[in-house]
């Protein structure tokens, strides 16, 4: 068994304590078992599991794994300590809020020989494998993914990183991408903001990809997509699957952990994650440049 602590009790921290009390069964997460979570706050016990320090997480050697799900600003530093503590570590996407910090904390892990990932749970979700189905084949000539979604609250970060999701969608769905814009409007009175960044694929089709925030706005995803064989102007509509999002999550990472995932796929999500991680940077620069 591998014992695992919990930083950040928010609504993903309770998800991961959830889910690691009661594992898919037959499945590679019930390797894992929560010894206890980390807080700012003097929490009482959560779902019955124990509030511990951070000192004794880090010391502790029945804890192996740390689940990161702090607000996206203190990832970088939560996941250093326990890489740097020899612990295999899970983040909650965006790992970091640079390019560059994310490439040292995946040598990090490399120095130490424990596994370091990050959640992706929008490329688990059914919308998304019914989205990249109907791609599939399809040549795009040009598209617009439009988010829209309520006011984050402190401590996530520039768009283009909170937003990560999205953008990871768009380099799953249409390979890897450079930025040739991006303009960020700011309403601060009305708590709005709208980043709009321009795209572009290796073989130079246009792509635009908008984060929209305000109180009260809903949370959508619209798409168009101009192909070849003509236009996809909705995501198609998906089932939702039988697995929650964040087991599935739980299991490719434990899965990762039992030495079950092979060494290309490793290193296909590590590119995918630093290429994204890279994007969001880029654009952060050009609206604030
Ligand atoms: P959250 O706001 O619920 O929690 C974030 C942090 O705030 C946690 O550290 C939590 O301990 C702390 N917190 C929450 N309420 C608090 C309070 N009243 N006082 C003091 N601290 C408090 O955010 P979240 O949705 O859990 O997101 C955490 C991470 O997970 C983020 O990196 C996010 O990008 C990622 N994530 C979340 C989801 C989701 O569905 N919630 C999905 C994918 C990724």
């Amino acid at each position: 068994m591998l014992g695992a602590v919990v930083i950040g009790i928010g609504t993903a921290g309770c998800v991961r304590i959830r889910d690691m009390l009661v594992p898919l069964r037959g499945s590679p997460a019930e390797k894992l078992a929560v010894k206890g979570f980390i807080s700012r706050r003097s929490l009482e016990p959560q779902q019955g599991v124990s509030r511990i320090s951070l000192e004794e997480a880090l010391g502790r050697d029945d804890v192996h794994v740390a689940f990161i799900c702090t607000e996206n600003m203190s990832h970088e530093d939560n996941v250093r300590m326990f890489l740097q503590a020899q612990k295999h570590v899970c983040v909650e996407y965006p790992m970091t809020m640079s390019y560059k910090a994310a490439v040292e904390l995946w040598n990090l892990a490399e120095e130490k020989g424990v596994i370091l990932h990050e959640e992706h749970i929008e490329l688990l979700t059914e919308e998304y494998k019914e989205l990249k189905r109907e791609v599939e084949g399809k040549t795009l000539q040009e598209g617009t993914l439009h988010f829209t979604g309520g006011a984050l609250k402190p401590g996530f970060g520039f768009p283009s990183f909170s937003g990560i999701a999205r953008l990871t969608w768009l380099v799953e769905l249409f390979g890897e991408l450079s930025v040739s814009a991006a303009t960020l409007e700011e309403d601060p009175a009305n708590s709005y903001s709208k980043m709009t960044a321009k795209l572009l694929t290796s073989d130079n089709r246009s792509l635009t990809w908008i984060e929209e925030r305000q109180p009260g706005l809903p949370r959508a995803k619209n798409i168009n997509f101009q192909f070849d064989s003509g236009p996809l102007t909705q995501i198609p509509p998906a089932p939702r699957g039988t697995v929650g999002l964040f087991m599935q999550d739980l299991i490719h990472f434990s899965a990762k952990l039992a030495g079950q995932v092979s060494p290309e796929e490793l290193q296909r999500e590590r590119v995918r994650v630093l290429h994204c991680l890279e994007l969001a940077g880029k654009i952060q620069e050009l609206c604030q440049g």
